[in-house]
Parts: C-alpha cells; structure tokens; sequence
C-alpha cells in the first residue's frame, strides 16, 4: 500500500480560483482517513491533485514512488492504474452487465483503443469474480448496472476500483447520495476492505458523524486550507 505526502501544495484554476492554499500532510500506507469540509473547500480538488487529474501549481505531490506532479503519458497512466477512485455518482456504465463494468477496472492502466482489443484472461475473470464477493454482489454479476439500487451501484464501483488491485483508493463523497443506511453499510465495505488488505484509502465526507464513526484520523478543510489533522474525538471545531 502507498503512502501520500503533499508538501506546500496549491492549486489555482485557470479561471483564478485559488482551490487549494499551501497544503501538507502525509497518509501512511495502510490508514484510512477522512476528509471534512463544507461544499467548495477543496476536497475534490485534493483527491483529484492526488490522482493527477489536476495539477498541483505550486508545491509536491508524492504518491508511493511517483512524484505524480511531476508524471505525464504513459507513466501518469500507469500510476494511475494503481490508484483506485470512488465518485459520488458511481460512473457505472448503465446497460453494460456488473461484470463487465467491472472488468473495465482491470484494463485501467492501458490506453483507450487498447481496451478495445484486449480480452480479458482467465486471471482478469478471477480478479474481477474476487473483488464482486469481497463486496457481497456476486449475485449481481449479469445484472445491467442501470438496475441495480444506489448503494449496489457504488459496490459496483468500488468492486471496480478494487479490480485493479490498487496501491490506494481515493473515494470522493461515496456516500453523499445514498440514504443513511446504506451509506453505513457502503462506509463498511471501506473499512473492512481498509482492514483486511491493508490498503490505504482516503474518503472525502460533508458528515462528521460518518467520519467520528469509520476513521480515527480526520483532515479538516476550510476555503483550500487545512484547518485541522489529527484524531477525531479533538475534531469539534474542525467543521
Ligand atoms: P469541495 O469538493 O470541498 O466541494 P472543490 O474542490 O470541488 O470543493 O472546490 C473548491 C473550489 O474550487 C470551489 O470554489 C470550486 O468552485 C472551485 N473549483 C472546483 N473545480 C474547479 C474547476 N475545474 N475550475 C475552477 N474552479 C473550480
Ligand atoms: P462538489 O460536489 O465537489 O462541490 P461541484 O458540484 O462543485 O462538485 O462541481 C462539479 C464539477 O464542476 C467538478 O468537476 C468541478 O471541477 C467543476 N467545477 C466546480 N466549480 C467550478 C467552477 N467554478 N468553474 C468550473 N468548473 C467548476
């Protein structure tokens, strides 16, 4: 699992605004952290500078061993393909069947027309059937993605992201769209795929009571700043 350090990092957008603002911390390998803030205090734009989907104007920004700042091409892609990523509104492609949407995962570290030629191996086929079950969907394989309920679609797509076997996985407010119980069970299956693999994750969130409940470490953002990072239960102010 990878460790990510920002250090001094902003982020201004073209049009000037200024999304970011002299940003540091370091996520050890194996932690699962929160992210906190009210709409527009940078969190997307946090986890899409860690990505490399938006870059980073001043400052560094290390992802295991890539300085992803620094990345484009082939190398950007393939750090990329070990980063998984989770969207509030799932991504799910809505007439292609869980297996496939799934298996699109597996083909993340290639360029597009490449996905178009690739077929898919017996191991793709196990990895794919793997990450299904360690969400609890497998019996949802054949099942076209636009019929499937809120919370199976963002299984679906976490399913995805874990088809990729990744090194970290960004999620960016999973859960914002889902009613309060499934919400907790998909803040589950994070967690406990957090536990059981060991893998890193970071999770964006606008409700502390999510946070207190499935993190032990909470970052704090508040117009591009970084209010507050340290245990929760000290976190009170940091909203
Ligand atoms: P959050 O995820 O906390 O809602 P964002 O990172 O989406 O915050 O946004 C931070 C600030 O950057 C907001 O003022 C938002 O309007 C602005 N912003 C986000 N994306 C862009 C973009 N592509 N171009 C210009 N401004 C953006
Ligand atoms: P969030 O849920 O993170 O607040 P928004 O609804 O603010 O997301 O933004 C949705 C999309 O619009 C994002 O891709 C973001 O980059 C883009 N965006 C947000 N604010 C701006 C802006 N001021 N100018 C251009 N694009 C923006």
């Amino acid at each position: 699992s990878w460790q990510v350090d920002l250090d001094a990092v902003s982020v201004t957008y073209p049009n000037g605004t200024r999304a970011l603002s002299d940003v540091s911390l370091r996520i050890e390998p194996g932690e699962m952290v929160s992210i906190i803030g009210l709409s527009g205090s940078g969190k997307s734009t946090l986890i899409r500078t860690i990505n490399g989907l938006v870059e980073a104007t001043e400052g560094k920004v290390t992802v295991g061993p890539h300085q992803i700042n620094t990345l484009s091409g082939r190398t950007l892609r393939d750090a990329r393909g070990q980063i998984g990523m989770i969207f509030q509104g799932f991504n799910l492609a809505e007439r292609t069947d869980v297996f496939h949407n799934v298996l699109v995962g597996r083909f993340a570290h290639l360029p597009w027309w490449r996905t178009l030629l690739d077929l898919p191996t017996q191991h793709d086929r196990d990895i794919v059937l793997r990450s299904l079950d360690s969400v609890g969907i497998l019996d949802k394989m054949w099942a076209r993605g636009g019929a499937l309920s809120g919370g199976q679609k963002q299984r679906v797509a976490i399913a995805r992201a874990l088809s990729q076997e990744p090194s970290l996985m960004l999620a960016d407010e999973p859960v914002a769209s889902l009613d309060p119980p499934t919400a907790h069970s998909v803040m589950g299956d994070l967690l406990r795929i957090n536990k059981e693999q060991g893998l890193t994750v970071l999770v964006n969130l606008h409700l502390m009571d999510l946070a207190k409940q499935y993190t032990t470490r909470l970052i704090g953002l508040r117009n591009g700043q970084l209010v507050y990072d340290g245990p929760i239960h000290d976190a009170t102010d940091a909203h």
